[in-house]
Parts: structure tokens; C-alpha cells; sequence
């Protein structure tokens, strides 16, 4: 198949109207729907009339992760124009929610030729089939919500009896217990319609021809970015958003920081401005000292930063949290300053506990306990000799803190959403519950 030749005016007209009827479907996808592109293939014919033939293959509309559409003519002038809009909300779905990225099948990055998923004569394996149909599970059971029904064979939560409001993830393997059932009762699932690559990842026959058509990844993130600050201001004005496209957009407007990277690049940053102030000192002499007779030149030294860890040991943070983070941030102290390095840690209440010198987190014993005042650990920590270049501070951020900053960088790793820490201070935000989710 090739691209059209000319755009047939028929079939641009009535995929112009199948757009509209979408975006008055479902007006908060609005933007979505106009940033798709079609690309207009030839159509198959008939050869003994010359006559136009659908092709089943491209019944729906399948899209590429460029928000490229591939339109057969055929197709669209079979279709009532709402069976069109149809396919291109659900389509929207598949790029919005991610799941080329998502999919369990797709190829390796970077993998080139033919996979495991798509067979000599472009047929997709079961695998394929199967995500395809668990990520349209997710998708239609949104539409099904405002009362718009996908053609017949495709899959509908609904019909199916499964539950609602799961991720494809989750009715992947729903699906498979449902199919087996079906399967010992003497019949099994339909087949999957192809919705392209948008949803499962995979490179198709017809996406090399829109020939980089198409959003740029820039484009893409800010559509999505205004796709969901839309339809959270009309979920806060009660205009009626379904719970699925609520959920999406506060989780794109809110997505998960990786916040071991960032306590890393904060600390290595940290570190190494405290070590780049290269002084020339007067306290070594130079080896070049000699050359010059009489005179004493400077030597040049790079003193290693000095880190001090204040923990907040209030009893309002557990111990299993503060002991990963410090754990994770020996690790990065360990390869920035070399291993074994000794780190100094102050517990803190109310008040600064004893200093405990550590080199690995094992050593460290968490005391305290009441209310909190990190003022106090601070200042403990400002006291240290030598004096800190760099400052942790571990907290819920549900203490008051000193008014001005003290004289070393300050690097605060805020656990839990309520805390806030001093203008100041460097922050990350730590989730609480990191020692659930993440052993
Ligand atoms: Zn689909």
C-alpha cells in the first residue's frame, strides 16, 4: 500500500465530520482529536469491478505513536461517520494512555526487522492480540461510561461482566482467566482489531508511509500536558469528565519524580561545588618551591567536603524509612567522595542527640523521640569541627526552621506530601510509604 495520491474530497469530507461528531462526544478530548493526523493509504478494489473494498486490517483506524491515523478511503465510506468518531476517540485513548511504552510485547529499543510479534505475513502472535485487547479493555470501558458502544468485536468490559476502572495491565490478565473459561465452555474470545502500533508498539507495514508525519515528542508532551490541565479545570467546574480521564490527567500533571536521582544529582552537586572552591594555600609548600630560590609559593589543594546528616527522629518519621534513606545516601556519598568516607549524623527531636560518626548505615543507631525542632539539629551540626560544607536534613517538614540560611549548603529530602521546607534550603520529596512500595 502506498500513500494516496490525491486526497479524495468524499472521504475527507466525511472524516472531517467524524471529528466533530467525536469532539462533541467528548469535548474535553477536543484537542486530541484535531492533533490527530491522517494519512490517506490506497484502497484495495475489487478486480473484477474496480470497485472500492474495506480492508478489515485498517477497520480501525490504527495509529502510530506520532498521532499518525491510517485511513483506508474504503473504510470511511462504508462507515457511518459515528462509527469513524468512534475509532478516533478510542485511539486517542491508546496514544494518551501510553501503551505502545506500556506493552508487554513490544521489541527491545533500538531492534530492528521483523519481531517475535509480527509474523512473515505481518500476522500479529497471540501475545500481541491479547494486549491489544486488554489496553482496548481499558479504553472502552471510559467510553462505555458516556454511553458510546464500539462497533461489534470489540472487546467491552461491560458486556464481558468485567470490573471497571482497571489499568490493560490488570485486564491482561482478567482476560486470560475469562478466555480459559470461555474455552473449557467450547468458545473463546473474539479476535483483536489491529489498532497499530499506538497500542501495542509495534512497527506495521503502513507506518513507514506518513514519512514522519506527525507530532514531535515536544509536541506530544505539551498537547497531553494541556489535554489534562483541560480536563481538570472541567472536572473543578463539575462539568461531566468520567472518572478514567480524571484519574489520567492528575496523574500525567503529577508524574512520579524519581527522587533517588534526584537526592543524587543534589548531593554530587552539592559536593562538588563544595570541592571545586580549589584554594591556594599557603599550608603545603609547592614542589616547585625550589625552582625558586628563596621564595614560598602556594600550593593548590582541594580540601574533600565535609558532610554532616541531620536526622529527624521525632517519631512522627519510622525508622525503616530513615534508615533506606540513609542508606541510599551513603551509597552516593560512597562513589562521590570515594568509599569509606566518614559521614557524621545527628539525631533530632526537640534536641540534637550526641554525633555519631558512621561509614556505612548499618552503623547507625536512630534514638529520639516527641516533638521536633530542626532549628536544634541544625544548629548542633553548624557546630561540628570541622565545620560541615554540606548539611542533610531528613524530615517530615512538621518543624519550624532557622530564619536564615546557615553558612553551609543545606539539602533537605522532605518525606511524606505535608511538610515544606525554608526558601533557602535545596528539597526533594521523599514518598512515605517508600518502604512499602519499593521492597
Ligand atoms: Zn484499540
Amino acid at each position: 500500500m502506498t500513500a494516496g495520491t490525491a486526497p479524495d474530497e468524499e472521504v475527507m469530507a466525511k472524516f472531517a465530520g467524524a471529528r466533530l461528531w467525536a469532539c462533541h462526544q467528548a469535548p474535553y478530548l477536543a484537542n486530541a482529536i484535531f492533533a490527530l493526523t491522517p494519512a490517506l493509504l490506497e484502497p484495495g478494489t475489487d478486480p473484477d469491478t474496480g470497485a472500492w473494498v474495506p480492508d478489515p486490517a485498517l477497520a480501525a483506524f490504527p495509529a502510530n505513536t506520532d498521532w499518525v491515523v491510517h485511513i483506508d478511503p474504503a473504510t470511511v465510506l462504508a462507515n457511518p461517520v459515528e462509527r469513524t468518531g468512534w475509532w478516533l476517540l478510542h485511539q486517542v485513548g491508546h496514544l494518551v494512555r501510553g501503551h505502545a511504552a506500556r506493552s508487554p510485547v513490544r521489541p527491545a529499543p533500538g531492534a530492528t526487522g521483523p519481531t517475535h510479534a509480527m509474523g512473515l505475513e505481518g500476522q500479529r502472535d497471540s501475545a500481541a492480540h491479547r494486549w491489544n485487547q486488554a489496553a482496548d479493555a481499558e479504553i472502552n470501558d471510559d467510553l462505555e461510561t458516556e454511553g458510546l458502544t464500539g462497533p461489534d468485536g470489540v472487546i467491552s468490559p461491560r458486556e464481558l461482566g468485567l470490573p471497571g476502572n482497571r489499568m490493560a495491565e490488570e485486564y491482561l490478565s482478567l482476560l486470560d482467566v475469562l478466555d480459559d473459561a470461555l474455552v473449557r465452555g467450547g468458545t473463546s474470545l473474539s479476535d483483536a482489531v489491529d489498532c497499530g502500533s499506538a497500542a501495542d508498539g509495534i512497527e506495521r507495514p503502513w507506518d513507514r508511509t506518513a514519512g514522519g508525519a506527525g507530532l514531535s515528542e515536544l509536541e506530544r508532551e505539551m498537547l497531553e500536558r494541556s489535554l489534562a490541565a483541560g480536563i481538570q479545570e472541567r472536572a473543578s467546574a463539575r462539568s461531566d469528565v468520567p472518572g478514567g480521564w480524571v484519574r489520567w490527567a492528575e496523574a500525567r500533571l503529577r508524574p512520579r519524580i524519581d527522587w533517588r536521582a534526584q537526592v543524587g544529582s543534589l548531593i554530587r552537586k552539592g559536593l562538588a561545588e563544595t570541592s571545586g572552591r580549589v584554594d591556594f594555600s599557603y599550608r603545603r609548600p609547592s614542589r616547585r618551591a625550589a625552582a625558586y630560590g628563596d621564595f614560598v609559593t602556594p600550593a593548590m589543594t582541594r580540601p574533600v567536603p565535609e558532610t554532616a546528616l541531620v536526622l529527624d527522629t521525632s517519631g512522627s518519621v519510622t525508622a525503616p524509612v530513615l534508615e533506606r534513606l540513609v542508606g541510599e545516601v551513603t551509597g552516593i556519598i560512597d562513589k562521590v567522595s570515594g568509599p569509606g568516607r566518614r559521614l557524621r549524623v545527628l539525631c533530632c527531636d526537640t534536641k540534637a542527640h550526641p554525633v555519631q560518626e558512621i561509614r556505612k548505615a548499618a552503623e547507625l543507631r536512630l534514638v529520639g523521640g516527641g516533638g521536633t525542632d530542626m532549628r536544634a539539629g541544625i544548629e548542633a551540626a553548624m557546630e561540628l569541627r570541622p565545620t560541615p560544607d554540606l548539611v542533610l536534613v531528613m524530615t517530615d517538614g512538621q518543624t519550624p526552621w532557622p530564619e536564615r540560611r546557615p553558612p553551609a549548603k543545606v539539602l533537605v529530602c522532605l518525606i511524606g506530601d505535608d511538610g515544606r521546607a525554608p526558601d533557602w534550603a535545596a528539597r526533594v520529596r521523599i514518598p512515605a510509604d517508600v518502604e512499602e512500595k519499593e521492597r
